[in-house]
This record gives C-alpha cells, sequence and structure tokens, in this order.
C-alpha cells in the first residue's frame, strides 16, 4: 500500500428531498485495499456505492480519485468499475462475447479481444471451452466469474462490489468469498464491497467499515472490530456479545450486573481500569465465557440458571439467565460440551485478557 490513498471522500452528503441519507461522510481508501463496507439495511451503503460509481450525484462534498476530482465525472468516464448482485451479463450472448465487451467499446481488435477474453477466463479459473458456451448454460457461480471477468476487462482502477453473492446458497457463497479474496491478491486491484453480511466482510476484507444512518461507526481491522468495537452498536453488529452495564468501584475495579471482580490490580493490564463512579459497558464474546466448577477461578464470575442449549454445527451453544434477568450466551466446540441440565445452577466465568470495556456508554 501507498501513502497517497487512491480514494478519498469529504463531507460527502447526500439528501432525498427533505431526507438525508448521507449526512457527511469522509473516508480514506488505500491503493491496493480490500476494503468492505457492511451495515444493516437502509443505512445508506447502496446510496454511498452509487456515488462513488457515479450512477447519482452526491448533494454535496467531494470524491478524488488520486489527484483527481471525480464526482462530477459521469459513471462512464470513471476508471471504476461496479459488480452487481444481478451481475447484468448478456445472456443471449456467449461467455467470451460478455467478457469482451468492454473491449469491443474501446475498438479492441477482434484478435486481442479474444486473447485478454482467454486470460480473464484462466484468472477466473473458468475453462478456456467457456469461451463459446451461452450464459444461460452457466451455474450461478460460474455466471459470477463471468461477471467478474467482464468487470476486470475494463481493467479499472478500483473495482465496486454491490452484494455479489447474495442470491447465492451457503456453499457457493462460501467458496466465491475465497475465491474473491484469492482474485483480490492475484490482481493487486482496489476492491471496495458493500455486503450486509458479516461473516463475508470478515473472510475477506483488509478493513471493515460499519456503516449505520448514513455515517461510519468504525473503520477498522475485522480483529479491531470484533474484539475492540467503539460503542455498543458495533458490539452487538459484530455478532453474538454479552454486555454488562459496569461501574468503577474504589478499588480501581468494576462492579455491575451481579458480576463479581476478583482482577486482583491487574485491571490495568487488561485496561479495563475505571474510576470510582465512572460508567461503562464491559463486553464479553460468547466463545470466552467458561462455565466453572467448584475449584475453578476467573477473574470474573456470575451465578445463574441454564435455560437452553442449542446445536449450531461444529458449536453448542447456551443461554444462562442471571439473578439480575440478564441472559448470557455461552459458545463452546462440540467437543467440549458441558454435561449439565437445564434448570441447573451454574458459575459462569471470563478473565481480563478477554474482554473489552467501551467506556462512558
Ligand atoms: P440495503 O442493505 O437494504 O440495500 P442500504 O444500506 O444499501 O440498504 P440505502 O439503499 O443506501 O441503504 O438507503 C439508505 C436510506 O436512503 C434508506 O432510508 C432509503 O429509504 C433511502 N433512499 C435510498 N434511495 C432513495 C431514493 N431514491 N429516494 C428516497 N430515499 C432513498
Amino acid at each position: 500500500m501507498t501513502s497517497q490513498p487512491i480514494l478519498r471522500l469529504r463531507n460527502v452528503v447526500k439528501t432525498f428531498g427533505s431526507f438525508t441519507a448521507l449526512p457527511g461522510v469522509n473516508l480514506d481508501i488505500e491503493e491496493g485495499e480490500f476494503f468492505t463496507i457492511v451495515g444493516p439495511s437502509g443505512s445508506g451503503k447502496s446510496t454511498l456505492i452509487r456515488l462513488l460509481v457515479g450512477m447519482d450525484e452526491v448533494t454535496e462534498g467531494e470524491i478524488w480519485l488520486r489527484d483527481r476530482r471525480i464526482d462530477q465525472t459521469p459513471a462512464n468516464q470513471r476508471p471504476t468499475c461496479m459488480v452487481f448482485q444481478s451481475l447484468a451479463l448478456f445472456p443471449h450472448m456467449s461467455v467470451g462475447q460478455n467478457v469482451e465487451f468492454p473491449l469491443k467499446l474501446r475498438k479492441v481488435p477482434a484478435e486481442k479481444r479474444r486473447d485478454r477474453a482467454l486470460e480473464l477466463l484462466d484468472l477466473l479459473r473458468l475453462p478456456q471451452s467457456y469461451y463459446s458456451k451461452r450464459i444461460s448454460q452457466c451455474s450461478g457461480g460460474e455466471r459470477q466469474r463471468v461477471a467478474l471477468a467482464r468487470a476486470l476487462a475494463f481493467d479499472p482502477e478500483i473495482l465496486f462490489f454491490d452484494e455479489p453473492l447474495s442470491a447465492l446458497d451457503y456453499r457457493l457463497r462460501k467458496t466465491l468469498e475465497k475465491e474473491l479474496k484469492d482474485l483480490h491478491s492475484r490482481t493487486g486491484k482496489t476492491f471496495v464491497y458493500i455486503t450486509h453480511s458479516l461473516e463475508e466482510a470478515m473472510v475477506m476484507s483488509d478493513r471493515i467499515a460499519i456503516m449505520n444512518k448514513g455515517h461510519f461507526e468504525q473503520i477498522a481491522v475485522a480483529d479491531e472490530i470484533y474484539g475492540r468495537p467503539v460503542n455498543r452498536f458495533v458490539a452487538e453488529f459484530m455478532g453474538e456479545v454479552n454486555l454488562f452495564d459496569v461501574t468503577g468501584t474504589d478499588g480501581g475495579g468494576l462492579s455491575g450486573a451481579g458480576l463479581e471482580s476478583h482482577m486482583n490490580g491487574h485491571a490495568e493490564t487488561c485496561g479495563v481500569a475505571m474510576a470510582p463512579g465512572a460508567t461503562g459497558t464491559l463486553m464479553v464474546r460468547p466463545e470466552y465465557v467458561r462455565f466453572l466448577a467448584s475449584s475453578d477461578t476467573a477473574d470474573f464470575t456470575l451465578r445463574g440458571i441454564l435455560h437452553g442449549e442449542y446445536a449450531l454445527g461444529s458449536r453448542i451453544q447456551y443461554e444462562v439467565e442471571t439473578l439480575g434477568g440478564q441472559v448470557i450466551t455461552v459458545e463452546k466446540l462440540r467437543e467440549d460440551r458441558v454435561d449439565r441440565q437445564p434448570g441447573a445452577e451454574v458459575v459462569l466465568g471470563f478473565d481480563g485478557d478477554h474482554v473489552h470495556l467501551i467506556r462512558g456508554q
């Protein structure tokens, strides 16, 4: 990656009548990055990407591609390309004709077009015999690869993706996620991807932006967002989580929500030391919560009643209701299944190394 971002957004505003979809977005995307924007339905992902590719006009603000301001540049004159969920392939044309289409627009001679199309089929791991196959004879996954080959034929500086995998079945989606990540590293292009699916974002991206109500809550690498969310919205959006309202105690520890803290002075090293009376939210992911036997210790403990056990394939999820009525989620690998019956009284524990404190919330 270079120090100059390939794409810069400065105070980008988009309104529809009296409704403000984007109140003022700022964003830098680095050259060669796989950057994913993820957020709930209606958060403004499509609106933003439409501005980036030029399918819609900004109300205010600037979009820069390196040193070139592009927010007023028509879509067909921008060196970027979009891959849609619908793929927008030409069904009556062959695979080869679809892939060559951008080159034909640029009046590249037929023989050169064919060579490049075959190269691109290779890059997308499609057999060369597919060159003359009809789109209607291709499977969903193959069509996806053809759409990608065609997008790359434009030789765009940035490739934008608008939920390209959301219509596919689980298995194919998983395969294509890995293929896309692999394609990204083989081409070295900048990929900007939008999705609802957090898992998709986490598998593929260098950085993830969490969007909510037209603005970014957090932009960081996946591990940071998962383990150190800046607020409750991000914590909850990034998968199952247990959140406890806590208050700082006199000894520099914290208490609240039925939690007993046994930090013995290492709250500081774990980043959870609080001033007396300060408030915050303590977060622990379900995979870090343990069922304690009477001889076990943990930095934080709490008591409750085991309510439910749910099989999630390779993992098991447990729900424990604390005396204060909060439901705690615990997750174990199937091989670590615990031998407790619903209705049993249990003691849960987790350690300071695995918690994250969101201060002031
Ligand atoms: P989804 O994941 O469901 O596609 P999204 O995050 O892409 O959602 P957008 O489609 O960008 O969200 O919509 C953001 C907000 O802007 C929504 O409240 C939507 O109703 C509104 N919006 C989008 N396009 C228009 C439009 N042409 N006219 C009026 N409002 C619009």
